[in-house]
């Protein structure tokens, strides 16, 4: 194995789903790598929503295989995706209103480690899980909003928290589709730098209809279109391809 093939966390071959007798996702490779933001660009209903759910365990495959570190995960559930390493945000579902920030990441760390949900009554796997929100909070900016409810969070805070309990899970690849939805400038910019701190240490995913954004953090772009991949590479070949600008920037 070379150091380059040991860098890939997780990967498609061949990848196929149907809904119906439409093909949203087909014949679709990728490799996504630690340490490289991989976008994925393409107009809507391209399949790219699709793609994030199979990688998460969300979507069964109607074909093709998913690896994680050379592991055959096609059939695993969300679940034990999860707590392999692969963590998906999900938008609002995985937040509970009612609970403070602090709360919200401490149970989703513990969600890591499900054999030892009788945290209450074991002092010492609780640190752990207190230590992981911690983390979690200073990382995405949110450990002065510590004891707020969630549900008094602005939007992009809220994003944030959504970011912020997936990473509690301490997975080291990242699934994001939109992270910068609805947000503001000065939100969409701490959101976007926290994303370069974070792919350091992990393999991020990154579908995202900010075009300045894309191309200001991606590593790698694939480019999608009616379910098959058009192309992949970096950056600059991604602007320059003819084919690419006529099917996605529509000139
Ligand atoms: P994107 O995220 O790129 O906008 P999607 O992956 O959401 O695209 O959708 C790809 C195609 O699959 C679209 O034509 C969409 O209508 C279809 N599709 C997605 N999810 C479902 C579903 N649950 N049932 C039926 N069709 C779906
Ligand atoms: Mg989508």
């Amino acid at each position: 194995m070379t150091s380059l093939a040991k860098d890939v966390l997780l990967k498609t071959v061949g990848v196929k789903r149907m809904f119906g007798g439409l093909a949203a996702n087909d014949n679709v490779s990728i490799e996504i790598r630690r340490g490289q933001v991989h976008a994925v660009l393409g107009p809507n209903g391209a399949g790219k929503s699709t793609l994030i759910n199979l990688l998460s365990g969300d979507l069964a495959c109607s074909g093709g295989s998913i690896l994680y570190r050379g592991q055959d995960i096609t059939h695993l559930s969300p679940d034990s995706r999860s707590r392999m390493g692969i963590g998906r945000s999900y938008q609002k579902t995985s937040i509970f209103p009612s609970f403070t920030v602090f709360e919200n990441c401490r149970l989703s760390a513990q969600s890591r480690h499900p054999r030892s949900t009788a945290v209450w009554s074991n002092a010492s796997t609780y640190p752990r899980y207190v230590e992981a929100a911690e983390k979690a909070m200073h990382s995405t900016g949110l450990i002065s909003h510590a004891y707020r409810r969630a549900s008094d969070l602005s939007h992009g805070e809220q994003r944030q928290l959504e970011l912020a309990i997936v990473l509690c899970t301490e997975p080291d690849v990242l699934l994001l589709d939109e992270p910068l939805a609805g947000m503001g400038l000065e939100e969409s910019a701490r959101m976007i730098a926290l994303l370069k701190t974070l792919v350091q240490s992990h393999a991020i995913l990154l579908v995202e209809h900010d075009m300045d954004a894309v191309f200001s953090i991606a590593d790698v772009i694939t480019v999608m279109v009616n379910g098959v991949v058009l192309q992949t590479g970096f950056p600059d070949e991604i602007r320059s391809n003819s084919e690419v600008q006529r099917a996605y920037f529509g000139h």
